[in-house]
């Protein structure tokens, strides 16, 4: 098994967000990445190096002008006159085609969904890496390895084709999918962070060559709060592909693996060539996201769960945000998850 993990992740520093109707403390800080760097190294694994794959597989799957807009952001906000804040943000919402994106504040209006992705000066770096050791992560998958786990920050299934939100900048589950369609038939998503990946489910929301299964606590006042329940089922050709499994909020840990179970299911009836997990730690039942109850242990069972597949399987490590538990809980996954050495 190999874990990938690139450095430059570690400089995106946001400085605050707007959520739930006020300015709070970030949540998605570098010291979370501290904390599965720890588990890493007490583990029997080594950090695995990242390649760069270039621009064309994000582009792949995001809008153009909207990665162009991560990239270029933070110094276009820098060079106005006026009296800013330090991140670009907006409080001016205007994502459709009346907006001339002229001006970066236009652009923000454009390309930042909600209050919770602001840009700062390295956030294009950290997240064009990011996305990168998920191409790293896919191609090894392709090279024929069987496991792998990715420690990506900033994370990525809130991530729409071209609008940020939730912390999410560029959608890394759904730019590995796309990469490992190069080869695989059949890809399957399976999503058991606390919150709905609807980046990832409207991304591949009209195809079939792409299975999206999430569990996640009910979007009802909860965020993505506008996408997740159970009768999203996909469209066109991607009707049926799409399957939601929203958890009544204060769900037991035993309410998760039923519905893990149940998204394990659909998965398994889909018959995938590769798989693709995202992987929260905001399920754990003290992280300040948790609308669940899953123990440290049960994140052994989860990945059991998870390798159960037997289906070459790449992780995604997403949300999680209670510092002090994250060596633990990534400990506890990898140790469900690894195959025995040989
Ligand atoms: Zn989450």
């Amino acid at each position: 098994m190999k874990i990938y993990y690139h450095p430059l992740q570690m400089l995106h520093k946001p400085l605050s967000y707007f959520s739930r109707g006020k300015m709070r403390q970030p949540q998605e800080k570098p010291e979370r990445m501290e904390a599965f760097l720890q588990a890493v190294e007490k583990s029997a694994y080594g950090l695995s190096e990242v390649s760069d794959f270039g621009i064309t597989p994000i582009t792949n799957v995001h809008d153009l002008g909207y990665v162009h807009f991560l990239k270029t952001a933070y110094q276009e906000w820098q060079d106005l006159p006026e009296d800013m804040g330090e991140e670009v943000q907006t409080s001016v919402y205007v994502p459709d085609d009346s907006n001339p994106l002229i001006g970066v504040m236009a652009k923000a209006a454009r390309y930042l969904a909600d209050g919770s992705s602001p840009i700062g000066e390295h956030t294009w770096t950290s997240v064009y890496w990011s996305a990168q050791t998920s191409l790293t992560a896919a191609q090894g998958l392709l090279d024929g390895e069987q496991q792998s786990i990715c420690l990506t920050r900033p994370a990525g299934h809130h991530a729409r084709k071209d609008r940020a939100g939730g912390f999410c900048y560029l959608n890394n589950a759904a730019i590995a999918a796309e990469h490992l369609r190069s080869k695989y038939a059949k890809v399957a998503i399976i999503d058991t962070d606390m919150h709905h990946g609807q980046g990832i489910q409207e991304i591949f929301y009209e195809r079939d060559d792409v299975l999206y299964a999430s569990v996640h606590g009910s979007p009802v006042n909860f965020y993505p709060v506008v996408a997740g329940h159970e009768n999203e089922r996909g469209r066109g050709r991607g009707f049926m592909y799409n399957h939601n499994f929203p958890m009544p909020h204060g769900s037991s840990e035993q309410v998760f693996m039923d519905n893990v179970d149940k998204a394990l299911e659909v998965v398994r009836t889909f018959e995938p060539d590769v798989v693709v997990h995202v992987l929260g730690f905001d399920v754990y039942v003290d992280d300040p996201q948790a609308k669940c109850a899953v123990s440290t242990q049960g994140f052994t069972e989860l990945a059991a769960k998870i390798r159960s597949l037997n289906v070459p399987t790449m992780v995604l490590v997403e949300g999680g945000y209670l510092v002090e538990k994250l060596e633990d809980n990534l400990d506890a996954f990898i140790q469900g998850f690894a195959q025995p050495q040989a």
